[in-house]
């Protein structure tokens, strides 16, 4: 792999790294301490996988999902406050305002989405020239694989176009916003300039409208997984569970200042489609971020992707002859 040029400049060379899962940290503690930081990640999923496995059509509904969500992260929360993974990521008011921000603007976006989806046009769309018949053999499937299989495209999808974020120059302006965070917590997963937010949606390859609880269980398993993504907890991950997810120890390396391991673990949910096809890495960082860790403000998040796509044009096709970098990275 050879050519950073989205900006060597932007690229902490000796920004340390951990590769190996045998060198990564261990929670510190006793013996009720480090069976909670074992088993909390798997317990938390399967209870959520049960409850909306079981739960009768009256509570599974898009409200509950919102509260369980709330719940969810007031505790994840809890944990980041009690077992850090690094002291360096302890929430600061700062970096809360940011998150919040970027929270209730994912907010908007999903209130405006459903707002489209639930317009009569869509609606008579999907009942009337969708052919329902192609999908018998789908909701003929056991429940939980309705749930995986939809997830697992999701996630593929979304996989690929995280991967092409990563190589493609103009994709790589919208996500790059994204990689100028500089610690991890459980609100970061919200942070990035909004044409992002729109690309990932596209990735994940438009909306079905599946049998409603397959998806409740393929979102609640989607979005638990990203929300550990980005947690900063200090876990003794089972071994099962880091092969088939992607965890925070893997996402850190893939926002680390070291180019080549930012190159890494593009899955959204699950890491195995990233051993598929060989960019999976495992270890950890804890120096995140770009140009060596330069935080920036909302303002220029909101106008980055488009002032350096401005720039880039402008030594291009301004000046003849710019002292210009190749633009699309190699792989
Ligand atoms: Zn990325
Ligand atoms: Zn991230």
């Amino acid at each position: 792999m050879d050519g950073v040029r989205v900006g060597k400049r932007n690229i902490g060379a000796d920004a340390p790294v951990t590769i190996g899962w045998e060198n990564v940290g261990r929670v510190q503690g006793g013996r009720v301490k480090r069976f909670i930081f074992t088993w909390f990640q798997p317990a938390m999923l399967f209870a959520l996988v049960a409850f909306w496995y079981y739960a009768p059509n009256s509570i599974a509904t898009a409200s509950t999902a919102i509260g369980i969500g709330i719940g969810f992260k007031a505790l994840l929360l809890a944990l980041e406050w009690v077992n850090p993974r690094y002291d360096s990521w302890r929430l600061t008011w700062k970096e809360l305002v940011v998150d919040l921000f970027y929270v209730s603007l994912g907010y908007t976006f999903l209130a405006v989405i459903e707002r489209y989806i639930g317009s009569d046009a869509v609606i008579d769309a999907i009942q009337h020239q969708f052919d329902w018949d192609k999908l018998v053999w789908f909701l003929g499937l056991p429940l939980l694989v309705q749930a995986f299989l939809i997830s697992f495209i999701f996630d593929f999808g979304q996989y690929w176009m995280h991967r092409g974020m990563h190589n493609w120059y103009p994709l790589w302006l919208t996500h790059s916003v994204h990689h100028y965070i500089t610690q991890l917590n459980i609100n970061k997963g919200a942070v990035g300039n909004p044409v992002e937010l729109f690309l990932i949606g596209l990735g994940i390859g438009g909306f079905f409208d599946f049998l409603p609880r397959a998806a409740l269980l393929a979102g609640s398993i989607g979005l638990a997984v990203a929300t550990y993504q980005h947690i900063n907890v200090r876990f003794d991950t089972p071994r099962w569970w880091r092969y088939l997810f992607n965890t925070t120890e893997h996402h850190s390396l893939h926002h680390s200042q070291d180019y080549e391991a930012t190159r890494s673990n593009y899955a959204g949910t699950y890491i195995f489609i990233d051993r598929m096809f060989g960019t999976c890495v495992d270890g950890e960082a804890e120096l995140l971020g770009m140009e060596g860790g330069r935080r920036m403000s909302i303002r220029e998040q909101m106008t980055y992707p488009f002032t350096e796509a401005w720039k880039t044009m402008k030594a291009r096709f301004g000046k003849g002859q710019p002292d210009q970098p190749e633009l699309v990275p190699a792989e």
